[in-house]
């Protein structure tokens, strides 16, 4: 009779109420299953033998084989050392005792082999290994001990209580024995065998006891496989699920609006990542489901105009549509932007802020349920409970990061009869592999293209002490009638600080550009919203040559005369913040510049984050450094990290095995959406005892 892994731990051998009290609290292992799930942090190697010559700093614990020629004693502040010197036939090195000394002496030879295991450091010109683990050479071919060693991960209260690496392994031992090492097979025989996969339980073995680098290699990447395999076939199930349950308006045809407007009054041509993805969203529009889709385009790709044609393909239907922006100045400027074309093709377009007057509000929210009104933007005034429409077909949602997913959900039931297609559009690039794992159960499109003749923005680094020299540079650049944004940091945790930075920063400009030579528009959080938006269009209308300003600009503002974006502190900013705000210049017909400026103390990631920025334009590709540089969790936000809590997979490192996995999950679904064959039967017995544990899976069933 098989072992039932569902077992509470404390009745596994050498376990107890103690140290099982102590595994739940500190590791969460409440089962067997949950220790088979202890997977090691890492390995500690014995099956390689160092050269001395091979040895380098950044090599954890390393193993040689060598004789001992001779001690000395060292004195230092407090006693002596005992130093050691070992020697192979490529060099020497140190081994160093403080305590012990007198018995190390007595009971070491000289000129015997000896296999010393440790970590080494690198001490004047030599390295050195303090308190070696040491062993007759002869001894040590005898002893089982060598191999490679799993390190569980641990916490101190498990090391004080004496649970010890050992003692996990020992245990998890004993689980080997009760259950003989058999463990039911949660892939299928197609999926082991086409991609070359060792069963689960010569994985599970290995993984805990390798054999050697290679099997732990392969055990690794069938349980790592298998960890990235499992999250997409549930994403994608969500998605199809979604897909054949809830049903959407159909946008049955292309209208008038449309194709006047691509006939008549497009004011450039699209570029082809545009139109593949309107076909994109064209072709959702059109089935019965409800489309729910993130559309990812780097700053000034061109995502408003595919925006527009896509509501207009929700007009040409009878039907309303909104865009909501995060800020009262992005709305307007949508606002201003659309209502250009609306009037071309007689369309009714308003927008709704918080600075929206009540007379006008009202106005607005009748039409909306009269249907007179076809178009709405704006701030998050637009999902109010007050707002209600007549027909919503489409809802766009522009710069998804400051917007989550409650608000998401209520326009979700301004739809009418059904809730109204949604469209997300993010700036922020996410990295592929990250999107898949986090938005897996929305389809994605993506803009990978910008509008032809962009002139890439130039991108320096500057230090503080050059600081003459960029004012220099502003100085020509106005001459030359183009404008300036500089921006501080406004960091809430030191708000005070920083507000005092901005208004220094302010008055330091003030002083080297001083009226009526020179106009300055300064814009930043603590500000009436009336007050802003005056200063803001000063600087849109070019009556300002300077905006100094906090990151409210950060998003979306458009002013193509502006040529210089210089950021102060740079080195305080995250990098997709710093793409953020490059990518308010760069949108006119001149060369445009970044200056990033800093001081001189750096740190290495912060170092990292200019030179990146100086080197590429590409917002996927600066997703991507950042997604090493902070990890996945931070990245997203601690919101969706749930789906991030890989137990052995790295969606940064694994990408290639994540895409790998999402591929074989979306082709066994389509061969077998219930997974009913004999074929997938421990796909879906695994499927169910995962969705047992994750409350995701709970309405599938
Ligand atoms: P974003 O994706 O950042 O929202 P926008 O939609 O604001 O970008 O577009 C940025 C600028 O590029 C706008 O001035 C827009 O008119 C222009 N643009 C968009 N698509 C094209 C294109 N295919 N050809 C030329 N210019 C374009
Ligand atoms: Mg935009």
């Amino acid at each position: 009779m098989s072992v039932n892994l569902q077992t509470p731990i404390d009745y596994l051998k050498g376990v107890g109420p103690n140290r099982a009290d102590l595994l739940k609290k500190e590791l969460r292992i409440h089962t067997y299953q949950d220790l088979l799930n202890l997977f090691p942090n890492r390995y500690i190697d014995r099956t390689r033998y160092y050269k001395i010559n091979q040895i380098q700093q950044s090599n954890a614990e390393i193993q040689v084989v060598g004789v001992i020629t001779g001690f000395r004693e060292v004195a230092q502040k407090r006693g002596k050392r005992l130093v050691g010197t070992f020697q192979d036939e490529t060099g020497t090195m140190e081994l160093v005792w403080f305590r012990g000394q007198k018995w190390i002496r007595e009971s070491l030879k000289l000129n015997t082999p000896y296999v010393i295991f440790g970590k080494a450091n690198w001490f004047s010109g030599k390295f050195n290994m303090p308190h070696p683990d040491i062993e007759l050479l002869e001894d040590h071919k005898k002893s089982l001990r060598s191999g490679i060693q799993p390190i569980y991960p641990s916490t101190e209260k498990l090391s004080n209580k004496g649970i010890s690496n050992r003692v996990v392994s020992k245990i998890v031992q004993q689980l080997f024995l009760e259950t003989k090492g058999k463990f039911s097979e949660t892939l299928s025989q197609n999926l082991l065998s086409e991609l070359q996969l060792i069963s689960k339980s010569d994985a599970l073995l290995n993984i805990h006891f390798p054999k050697n680098q290679d099997l732990l290699s392969k055990a690794q990447l069938r349980l790592k496989f298998e960890e990235l395999f499992f999250i997409q076939l549930q994403l994608i199930l969500k998605n199809l699920i979604h897909k054949s349950k809830i049903k959407g308006h159909t946008f049955e045809k292309v209208g008038n609006y449309f194709n006047t407007f691509f006939q008549e009054h497009l004011p450039f041509d699209l570029t082809h990542a545009q139109k593949r993805v309107l076909k994109e969203i064209r072709s959702d529009l059109g089935s019965h489901a409800q489309m729910n889709r993130l559309l990812q385009g780097d700053v000034g790709s061109g995502k408003t105009i595919v925006a527009f044609m896509s509501i207009l393909i929700a007009l040409d239907n009878g039907f309303q549509a909104c865009l909501m922006a995060p800020t009262e100045i992005l709305s307007v400027q949508h606002y201003n932007g659309l209502l250009e074309w609306c009037n071309k093709l007689n369309i009714r377009i308003k927008l709704l802020t918080g600075s929206t007057k009540t007379s006008n509000r009202q106005e607005i929210h009748k039409s909306l349920e009269n249907g007179d009104l076809q178009i709405l933007i704006g701030t998050h005034a637009l999902i109010e409970d007050k707002v209600k429409f007549k027909n919503l077909g489409l809802a766009i949602i522009d710069e998804q990061h400051r917007f989550g997913v409650a608000q998401r959900s209520k326009l979700w039931h301004k739809g009418g009869s059904a809730p109204p297609h949604i469209l997300v559009m993010t700036a922020t690039p996410i990295p592929r592999t990250l999107a898949m794992s986090v938005y897996g159960d929305l389809d994605i499109s993506i803009i990978d293209e910008l509008p032809p003749g962009r002139k890439s923005i130039k991108t320096v680094h500057r230090y503080d002490k050059n600081r003459l020299n960029v004012f220099r540079f502003i100085r020509d650049e106005i001459k030359k009638g183009r404008q300036i944004y500089i921006v501080y940091p406004l960091i809430k945790e030191s708000e005070k600080m920083d507000y005092k930075d901005l208004m220094d920063g302010y008055e330091s400009i003030a002083r080297d550009f001083p009226l009526p030579d020179y106009q300055i528009s300064i814009v930043h959080g603590k500000m009436k919203p009336a007050d802003k938006d005056y200063e803001m269009q000063r600087f849109i209308k070019g009556e300002t040559q300077i905006m100094v300003a906090t990151t409210v600009i950060e998003v979306g503002v458009n002013v193509p005369n502006a040529s210089v974006m210089i950021i102060e502190s740079a080195e305080r900013f995250g990098l997709s913040q710093l793409h953020q705000l490059r990518g308010r210049v760069g949108r006119g017909a001149e060369q445009s510049y970044c200056i990033l400026m800093t001081s001189h103390k750096l740190t290495s990631d912060s170092k990292t984050r200019l030179e990146t920025m100086v080197k590429t334009n590409d917002g996927f590709e600066i997703a991507e450094v950042d997604l090493k540089l902070r990890g996945p969790g931070d990245v997203m936000g601690t919101q969706q990290s749930g789906v991030l809590n890989l137990r052995i997979a790295d969606i940064v490192k694994d990408k290639d095995l994540l895409q790998q996995a999402r591929y074989y999950a979306k082709k066994i679904l389509k061969e077998d959406p219930s997974l009913s064959s004999t074929e997938n039967a421990a796909i879906l017995n695994t499927y169910k005892a995962l969705s047992k544990y994750k409350n995701i899976w709970n309405y599938i069933s």
